[in-house]
């Protein structure tokens, strides 16, 4: 089966897999999505005999249906390799009473790794096979870790240049060193003066301004994107959750076809939505355990059907969630509106000039796949605590949020079905957050120490990506306002 791709805001216009890597976004504004889901045919008892890359092709290939497969196996070999400090690449492990998939084990520690060690490879032969000379310029708003992962995944690559925008004073002192720090002559990063969703917004802007695609085209430049937007980000996503899968029929502790369910520590809602395909597959899913942090509005969106970002926004210790504006959603929301652009455009048009929609009692009825969850400050940096204290295992406060809603989910539903927790960050990246939660003390250390601190309570030795940044040379330094973004990247590229 062909798989092709459509805009949730378009005509109906059908492009290959390659082309939607290209692009991004739509140019209408919209996310492309599948034109059909494609199932998992293999058996699932045979998943358990696979390996990581085994599985990634599986999954990879059904949805970039114009890539060969030496195209693809070329892509999936150069991503997860060394870079990741175990073959496993995604440990699945049993602490406590759920399993913990660990996406933290690339370059750059945290679960964007997964996607953003592909999307480079997948993008330059994109650009191969659809014959395009043009320089391409990945445009990329972070919320602390897409930055990181993106600047190490594009860094050096040929035919390529990338420019990052973080929120100045809204990401963790690591997560700032990691891309303040980045070597590649290719590479920008900019602090903005606002939050996620202002960085957001300003990308998006650029990418939809016609008149500076053109200017820039002149010049022999086109954008694309490295959020999470990107289709050539969400298809290699899907792959860890049939993956996390196998691992359980491997070991025993379900049966091919028994269900399980999923936590997310959720943000932008790609990490999830790639869980939901997955399910869409045939993968047995029961529940996809949806954790926010005290950024809520997921939350009361799955409880009420009415998204409304109009609310404070709230700074927390898991910053890669903290986000108003979780732009994949917009794929799920096609799907409920019965694939309606019109429809998704209205949604969409409320959402940008009122901040609120809400879904008909119909389009409700088809969200029962998932389960809101939410964990303040207090309870995440208590599950910390209590994770280490009780099995001695050290999380990152993004995975201690979905430790903490999966902790409330089983008091609430005595639900047994067995639980993934996708753990999305190693502990190291936010050393200070996570040693405080485990005693308050702490807080007077500096930053390195608190890494030898971790290093001694976790057990677990301290990652390349963080050796690297103790005694790096500071290469970025820029800082802008939500204004100047567009000068920033014309500065850029000299343009
Ligand atoms: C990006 C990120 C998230 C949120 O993932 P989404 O796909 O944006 O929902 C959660 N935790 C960490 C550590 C992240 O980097």
């Amino acid at each position: 089966m062909e798989i092709r791709y459509k805009s949730t805001r378009g005509d109906g216009t059908l492009i290959s897999a390659s082309q939607a890597v290209l692009q991004g976004l739509a140019p209408d504004g919209g996310l492309y999505v599948p034109d059909a889901i494609p199932s998992l045919d293999t058996p699932l008892q045979d998943l358990a005999e696979m390996e990581y890359k085994e599985i990634a092709y599986l999954v990879m290939s059904k949805y970039l249906s114009d890539y060969t497969e030496a195209e693809l196996k070329e892509c999936i070999e150069k991503a997860y390799d060394s870079k990741f400090d175990t073959d496993q690449i995604a440990p699945v492990v049993l602490k406590g009473q759920a399993y913990y998939m660990e996406l933290f084990h690339g370059a750059t520690i945290a679960f964007k790794d997964m996607a953003l060690s592909i999307l480079p490879h997948l993008l330059t032969k994109a650009a191969q096979k659809n014959k395009i000379t043009d320089e391409i310029v990945i445009l990329t708003a972070t919320s602390g870790d897409t930055g990181k992962a993106a600047l190490a995944g594009f860094a050096d690559v040929e035919g390529t240049k990338i420019a990052v925008f973080y929120p100045k004073g809204g990401v963790s002192r690591i997560q700032e060193l990691q891309m303040v720090t980045q070597k590649g002559d290719n590479t920008f990063v900019a602090g903005v003066r606002g939050n996620f969703d202002d960085a957001q917004t300003g990308v998006k802007k650029m990418f939809n301004d016609t008149r500076l695609k053109q200017e820039l085209k002149e010049r022999g430049f086109r954008f694309s994107s490295a959020n999470s937007i990107n289709i050539g980000r969400l298809v290699p996503q899907i792959a860890y959750y049939v993956w996390a899968y196998s691992r359980l029929v491997k070991d025993g502790t379900v049966k091919a076809g028994d269900k399980i369910n999923f936590v997310v520590p959720t943000g932008n809602f790609g990490n999830i939505l790639a869980g939901y395909y997955a399910k869409l597959m045939g993968l047995p899913v029961h529940k996809l355990i949806c954790a926010s942090n005290d950024n809520k509005v997921l939350y009361d969106f799955f409880r009420t059907g009415i998204y409304n970002r109009n609310r404070e926004f709230i700074l927390t210790t898991s910053p890669s969630m903290d986000i108003l504006i979780s732009s994949n959603l917009e794929r799920l929301i096609f799907k409920v509106c019965a694939f309606s652009p019109e429809q998704n455009r209205q949604y969409m048009k409320e959402l940008a000039e009122k901040g609120v929609y809400t879904l008909t009692l119909n389009q409700i009825a088809q969200l029962e796949d998932f389960v809101p969850g939410y964990a303040d400050e207090k309870e995440d940096a208590q599950e910390i605590r209590q994770m280490y204290e009780e099995t001695g295992y050290v999380m990152d406060p993004h995975t201690a949020v979905a430790s903490a809603v999966y902790r409330k989910y089983l008091k609430e539903t005595e639900d047994t079905t067995p639980a993934v927790i996708v753990s999305t960050a190693s502990p190291y990246k936010f050393a200070r957050s996570v040693m405080t939660a485990i005693d308050p003390a702490y807080d007077q250390m500096d930053d390195f120490a608190l890494i030898e601190e971790l290093r001694k309570t976790s057990k677990i030795p301290v990652p390349n990506a963080i050796r690297e940044i103790l005694d790096a040379q500071i290469r970025h330094d820029h800082v802008c306002g939500i204004d100047e973004m567009e000068a920033a990247v014309k500065g850029f590229l000299k343009v």
